[in-house]
Order: structure tokens, then C-alpha cells, then sequence
């Protein structure tokens, strides 16, 4: 549903060429809003979205991406921090390179592109900050000490910058996705799939459309005065955060 308080905004989301990021761009593209997206590889994009290249460990690519977006659309208005890896594995086998290369795009990623991002949001007075973390930053995760630190990481950043520019018409919420079918869950073993559905009250996996809706709304005015939230959408996985 298109919701008409809140169009016409420019919108950048870090990895939207696939999965997740790709459906939240879909969906504030359909809002009526100027979308743009950051991609690393080449990639095919739907119509009406800007694609920019950028790596979010770089910060220089960051501020060249941001640079492009502005000169397109206009300062961001809307940021969702959604680019994210895993390099899953038991603590005894986890390198500090598996650990660090995850913390560096999952969370220290985030903090790039939402520093860039508030330079314009404060001159604003207004803005909106999506955190795409994960149920396994909350509950945890065999295999994922590393992911999970991350993604619980990105709650601290989301609550600190709430207290920071939360008087400035600015929110920052956390969208706890569970199980969403992508590449990145793809990649599971089937047997690791069938014990997650068993625990998902839901009986099901989502598509990302289901979390790309979720944080439409949480980017939008009816949701002003939510900031510092973690949103789950995880079929009740991890009830409890
Ligand atoms: P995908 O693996 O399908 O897509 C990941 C995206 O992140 C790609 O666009 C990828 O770009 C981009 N990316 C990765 N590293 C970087 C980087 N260094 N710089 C810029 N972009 C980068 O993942 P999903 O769509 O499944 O996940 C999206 C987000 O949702 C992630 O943060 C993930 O942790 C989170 N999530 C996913 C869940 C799921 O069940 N799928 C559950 C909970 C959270 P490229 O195409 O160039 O590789």
C-alpha cells in the first residue's frame, strides 16, 4: 500500500542488487520514492532504481557513492544499512580474519554509511536510519559468534544514535529478519533448514518482500516516533529480544 505522507524521498540502501535489499528498494520504489541502491559486481537493476557502486569496508567508496545518490536525488533521507556477509563456523575453527572481515562489513559497515548519511540528516532535521540486523544477533546462533556479534553490535549503534540526533526529527530502528529465503540462506545445508523451520512458530520462511514492507513503514511518518526499536520479523523465532 502506498502510504502518501511519505514519497518523494531519496532513499539509499547498501547492498539492493539482491535478496533483501533488493525487495526494500522495490518497495520504496513502488511508495514513490527516488531509490538508489549500492552494488559491488555488476548487476542487472529493475527500472526507476540507481544503482552505485560501492564497497561498504572502504569509506572512500562510501563518500563517492553517497556523492553520486546526492547529485541524482538529493541528500539521503532514508538510509537502510542492509549490506551483510556470514563466514559461518564453529568458535574453534573461526580465523580472527572470519571474525574481522564480518564485524567490518556487517557493523562497522553500517557505521560508515550512517555517518555519511548524517552529515545531510542533520542539516535536515529529519531522517530515517533502517539497521538490518538479524534474530541471531539477539538469540544467538551456533557458528555464528561472529555474524552474531555484529548483528547485536548494530542495536548499540541504532540506541546511541537515537539518544544523539533523536531530537533532530531523526530515528534509528533495528529490523531483526529471521529465516528470509536469498542467497544467503541458500547457502544452509538442507538438514540446518529443516531444524531451523522446526523452531519458527510460524511453520514458515518469509520472502523479503515480508521484511522490505516492514521497514517501508518503519521509514515513514506514521512510525516517527518509534526510534531505538528492534523490529522482529521472524515468524516468532526469537520472541523474547
Ligand atoms: P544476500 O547475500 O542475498 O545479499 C547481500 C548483499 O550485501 C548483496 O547485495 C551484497 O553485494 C551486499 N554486500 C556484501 N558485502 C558488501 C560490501 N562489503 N559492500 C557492499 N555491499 C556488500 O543477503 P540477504 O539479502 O539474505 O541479506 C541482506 C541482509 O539481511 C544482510 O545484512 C543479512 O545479514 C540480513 N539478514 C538476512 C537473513 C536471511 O534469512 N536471508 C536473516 C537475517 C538477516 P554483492 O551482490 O556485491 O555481493
Amino acid at each position: 500500500m502506498t502510504d502518501t505522507s511519505t514519497t518523494g524521498r531519496s532513499v539509499l540502501i547498501t547492498g539492493g542488487n539482491r535478496g533483501i535489499g533488493l525487495a526494500i528498494a522495490q518497495s520504496f520504489l513502488a511508495n514513490g520514492d527516488k531509490v538508489a541502491v549500492t552494488y559491488r559486481s555488476a548487476s542487472e537493476l529493475p527500472a526507476g532504481i540507481l544503482g552505485v557502486k560501492a564497497d561498504v569496508t572502504d569509506e572512500a567508496s562510501v563518500d563517492a557513492a553517497f556523492t553520486e545518490v546526492e547529485a541524482a536525488h538529493g541528500p539521503v533521507e532514508v538510509l537502510v544499512a542492509n549490506a551483510g556477509i556470514t563466514k559461518d563456523t564453529l568458535l574453534m575453527r573461526m580465523s580472527e580474519d572470519d571474525f574481522t572481515s564480518v564485524i567490518d562489513t556487517n557493523l562497522t559497515g553500517a557505521f560508515r554509511v550512517i555517518k555519511r548519511a548524517s552529515k545531510g540528516m542533520i542539516r535536515a532535521r529529519k531522517g530515517r536510519v533502517v539497521l538490518i540486523s538479524s534474530v541471531s544477533g539477539m538469540f544467538g546462533a551456533p557458528g555464528q559468534i561472529n555474524y552474531s556479534a555484529s548483528k547485536s553490535g548494530l542495536v548499540g549503534i541504532a540506541r546511541s544514535l537515537t539518544r544523539e540526533l533523536g531530537g533532530r526529527g531523526i530515528t534509528a530502528n533495528v529490523i531483526a529478519p529471521g529465516f528470509i529465503n536469498t542467497d544467503m540462506t541458500a547457502e544452509l545445508t538442507e538438514a540446518t533448514q529443516k531444524d531451523y523451520l522446526t523452531k519458527v512458530p510460524a511453520g514458515r520462511f518469509a520472502e523479503a518482500s515480508e521484511v522490505a514492507n516492514v521497514v517501508r513503514w518503519i521509514a515513514s511518518d506514521e512510525a516517527a516516533y518509534i526510534s531505538g526499536a528492534i523490529i522482529p520479523v521472524d515468524g516468532g523465532l526469537g520472541m523474547g529480544h
